[in-house]
């Protein structure tokens, strides 16, 4: 008996605090698309402020390689790295099967399970017997790894009914009701792209999202749980600055040769036979001006896309601002560089039952993000991540 209560109190002197119990709290986490570090320091959003005072921040969340939508969605949900949870661009093929995986609202290959590896947040919730809701997150929609409730993609919903359908989830019966909900809007993100980073244009946007969060927060008031739930805000990525005259024509360049090619722009990556590649190699090595080349062995270890299959022979990035031509329109405002430049990281925010009031970090990884949601929730998170709860368990009480 005597050991047994030792045992008990080694126990609680020596678990770390941020290990919470499992609990019966909501967690909203909520993502602005493209929203940069520092738009919320731009005195225009009161609501996100609020949150602060009250709650944590960290100077900027630093998303992984590529800094593009569905890569870092899928890592803030599976504290994976993209090579790690297969969801290495926007846009790839499987040059071995001949299958290919695209974003975008019609694409078939958004559903399919096969491409998402690792194990994402709401089925960790489900294993813990917590319930899920989500408006719209990539990898959200699959087959069979999706959550209790989700939406197909509507870009266009407004943001109103986007608050409607948490709040309609929220309000369930409590046998039915999900303590997990994901929300997600495009509006930085698709205005940053055509107006620039700092546009008047971005300044009304990011205004309409606080006041949605605003909107949110007093909904949430209306049906007396927001004491019982953390609030956390995100974003996959932020905006850099894009200049007409830094294009690059990357396809000129290598014009002659036999190649395919993965991801887009600012990042490719080439496949071809050992000899093409080699002469490749040479060409864009000496032209190499305003993007960097590397040959797979030679990637930078800092953006783990060397074990991908698939990354190909070479890898391409343009440098921060440069593009490569294509046959999209050119934009003002562009992402997916190397997650080390301070204009491609995120926003981090969060507010409620599980954290401090008051208290600040600089800049945390987003691979960091899954592990602290886990602890938020109570829920022991999958085996075999990249992300570690210990850089950022002074976040939680
Ligand atoms: P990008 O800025 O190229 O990295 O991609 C942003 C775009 O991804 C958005 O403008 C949407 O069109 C698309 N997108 C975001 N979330 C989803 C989703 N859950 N399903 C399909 N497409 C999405
Ligand atoms: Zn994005
Ligand atoms: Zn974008």
């Amino acid at each position: 008996m005597q050991r047994l209560f030792l045992a008990a109190l080694v126990f609680c002197l020596f678990v770390p605090r941020a290990i919470r119990a499992q609990n019966d709290d909501y967690l909203v986490l909520i993502s602005w698309d493209g929203c940069r570090w520092d738009y919320i320091n731009r005195n225009l959003t009161p609501n996100v402020q609020k949150l602060i005072d009250d709650g944590v921040r960290a100077e900027s969340l630093q998303p992984v390689f590529p800094s593009k939508t569905f890569p870092n969605h899928y890592t803030l949900v599976t504290g994976l790295y993209p090579e790690n949870h297969g969801i290495v661009f926007n846009k790839f093929q499987d040059f071995i099967t001949g299958e290919s995986y695209r974003i975008g609202k019609d694409a078939p290959s958004i559903h399919r399970d096969k491409w998402y590896k690792g194990e994402s947040l709401w089925i960790t919730a489900q294993k813990h017997g917590i319930k899920s809701g989500i408006v719209f997150w990539p990898g959200s929609e699959t087959f069979k790894k999706h959550p209790d409730y989700f939406l197909t993609y509507d870009h266009t919903m407004p943001h109103k009914e986007r608050l409607d359908r948490l709040i309609e989830w929220i309000s369930l019966p409590p046998a039915e009701r999900p303590h997990l909900l994901l929300l997600y809007f495009p509006d930085a993100d698709d205005d940053g792209h055509e107006f620039g980073p700092d546009s008047e244009k971005v300044n009304e946007t990011i205004q309409k999202l606080d006041t949605t969060l605003g909107d949110l927060v007093g909904r949430l008031k209306e049906t007396g749980l927001y004491k019982k739930t953390n609030i956390v805000l995100v974003s996959d990525h932020g905006m850099v600055n894009t200049d007409i005259d830094k294009r690059i024509n990357i396809r000129e360049m290598l014009s002659g040769f036999h190649f395919k090619v993965n991801g887009d722009s600012p990042n490719l990556t080439f496949f071809s036979d050992k000899n093409e590649i080699e002469k490749m190699y040479k060409v864009l090595k000496n032209n190499e001006n305003g993007f960097n080349v590397y040959q797979k062995k030679q990637i930078p270890a800092h953006l783990h896309m060397r074990e991908s299959p698939f990354t190909g022979q070479l890898l391409v990035m343009a440098k921060p601002g440069y593009y490569f031509k294509s046959p999209w329109p050119e934009s003002k405002g562009s992402h997916g560089f190397d997650p080390e430049i301070r204009d491609v990281h995120g926003v981090f925010v969060a507010h409620g039952p599980a954290f401090k009031k008051g208290f600040t970090m600089g800049t945390i990884e987003n691979i960091d993000v899954y592990p602290l949601l886990c602890s938020v929730m109570g829920i022991t998170p999958t085996k075999n991540i990249d992300g570690s709860l210990n850089r950022v368990k002074a976040f939680l009480k």
